[in-house]
C-alpha cells in the first residue's frame, strides 16, 4: 500500500522551521498524539531575500530523529541539494519534500533525483512558484525515472505579483485538476498554509482542497506560531489543527445511494446534451466566421476589427449580467472564441494572399 493512502486526508503537520530541539519535541509529541500521519519541518529554508534565519541544518535533523523515536512519528523535510538528501538519509528522514523554489530548476531536479538512484522513499513534489503542469510532471517523472515509486504531489499555490486577491500564493485550481487528470493514480496534497498565508483562512481552502478529491493536507504547525521564526502568520498551533481537522467534512468520489445516483445520472444525460448543443452552435459560429472573412477580404477590411471586439464584449457582458453569470467568466470564453474566429479568418486572408503571389 502507498505511504500516503493511510487516512484521507492524509495528514502532514509540523512546523515551517526546525527552530529549537525544545520546540520540535513538544510539537511532535503533541501531534503524534492527534494522530498526525507525518511530521514536517524544514531544516535548510528557502529564503526569498538573504539576511534571514536559513534553518539550523544537520543540528534540526539530530532532534527530528529524536522526535521519531520517542513518538514514533515519521518525518519529512525540504531537501534542495544532492548533499541535503545525504544527510537526510543518515538521519532516517522518511519522505524528502521538494520545494517550490527547487521544481522549477530541471537541473536541480534532475541532480536530486540522480543522488536518489536506487534509494527507494517517498518524495513529495511541490509545484513549481509559476503555474506550469508540465514543469511539475516533469519533475515527478524525474524522480519516477531514477526508481522512485511513492510519490506525491504538493499543490502550495503559485506566486503572482500581488496578492490583492487575499492569498499569499494563488491556488489557481485548474492547474492541480489538470496534473491529476494526466496522473489520476498520483497521491495530491493541498498546502492550505502557503496557499493563504493566513491562518484564519486555512480551515476554508482546506476544505475546499477535500471537495476537489485531494487525498491529504499540509498545514504548518507551531506551539507558539507568532513568535515563528518564520511564516509566523499562517501557522497554527496544535489545538487550532485539531479543531480545523474536525471541522473537515470529508466526501467520496462515490456513493452507494441509489436514488442519488440516479438522480444525478438523469442530470449528466441533460448536462451532456446542453455540451453537444454548445459545441454545434460554436461550429456554426466558426462557420459564419468562415463567411464574414470571405467579405472582409472582397471589402479589403482587417480580420481583427477592435470596435467589434469592444462591442462583443459590452454586449456579452451585459447578457451574462443578466443571467447573473459571471462577467469575467463570460469575456473570457469569449476571448477564446474570438481569439479562434480570428485565427480561422487570418487563414482564409492567408490563403488568398497566396493564390494571388502564385
Ligand atoms: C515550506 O513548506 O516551508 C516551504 C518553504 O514551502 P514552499 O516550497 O512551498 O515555499
Ligand atoms: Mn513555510
Amino acid at each position: 500500500m502507498s505511504f500516503f493512502k493511510t487516512g484521507r486526508p492524509f495528514v502532514i503537520a509540523g512546523p515551517c522551521s526546525a527552530e529549537t530541539r525544545e520546540q520540535v519535541l513538544e510539537t511532535a509529541g503533541e501531534l503524534s498524539s492527534m494522530g498526525v500521519h507525518l511530521f514536517r519541518a524544514g531544516v535548510w529554508k528557502p529564503r526569498t531575500r538573504p539576511g534571514s534565519f536559513e534553518g539550523n541544518g544537520e543540528e534540526a535533523l539530530k532532534w527530528l530523529l529524536e522526535a521519531k523515536k520517542e513518538f514514533n512519528i515519521p518525518f519529512t523535510v525540504e531537501v534542495a541539494e544532492p548533499g541535503h538528501i545525504e544527510l537526510a538519509l543518515k538521519y532516517e528522514t522518511d519522505v524528502l519534500w521538494i520545494g517550490a523554489r527547487t521544481t522549477v530548476n530541471p537541473f536541480q531536479v534532475q541532480r536530486l533525483a540522480e543522488a536518489l538512484a536506487g534509494i527507494d522513499i517517498p518524495v513529495m513534489v511541490k509545484n513549481p512558484v509559476n503555474p506550469d503542469v508540465s514543469l511539475w510532471q516533469g519533475a515527478i517523472e524525474r524522480f519516477e525515472k531514477t526508481g522512485i515509486t511513492q510519490v506525491a504531489a504538493i499543490h502550495r499555490g503559485f506566486s503572482g505579483y500581488s496578492s490583492a486577491v487575499g492569498y499569499r500564493n494563488q491556488p489557481n485550481w485548474p492547474v492541480p485538476i489538470e496534473l491529476k487528470r494526466r496522473r489520476p493514480e498520483l497521491t495530491m496534497i493541498c498546502d492550505p498554509s502557503h496557499i493563504t498565508g493566513k491562518r484564519e483562512r486555512i480551515a476554508e481552502v482546506a476544505q475546499k482542497a477535500m471537495d476537489m478529491h485531494f487525498d491529504g493536507l499540509m498545514i504548518e504547525t507551531h506551539p507558539h506560531p507568532d513568535e515563528a521564526w518564520t511564516d509566523a502568520e499562517q501557522q497554527v498551533t496544535p489545538a487550532m489543527l485539531k479543531a480545523i481537522l474536525e471541522g473537515l467534512v470529508v466526501r467520496e468520489e462515490f456513493t452507494q445511494d441509489m436514488t442519488g445516483l440516479v438522480q444525478l445520472e438523469y442530470l449528466r444525460q441533460v448536462m451532456d446534451s446542453l455540451d453537444d448543443e454548445i459545441i454545434d452552435l460554436i461550429a456554426k459560429r466558426m462557420e459564419m466566421s468562415g463567411k464574414m472573412a470571405e467579405l472582409k477580404m472582397a471589402c479589403n477590411m482587417t480580420a481583427y476589427q477592435p470596435a467589434r471586439w469592444r462591442e462583443i464584449v459590452e454586449t456579452r457582458s451585459e447578457r451574462a449580467r443578466k443571467h447573473l453569470l459571471s462577467e469575467e467568466f463570460i469575456v473570457e470564453v469569449y476571448e477564446k472564441i474570438h481569439h479562434e474566429s480570428i485565427r480561422k479568418q487570418l487563414q482564409v486572408l492567408e490563403s488568398a494572399e497566396k493564390k494571388i503571389i502564385s
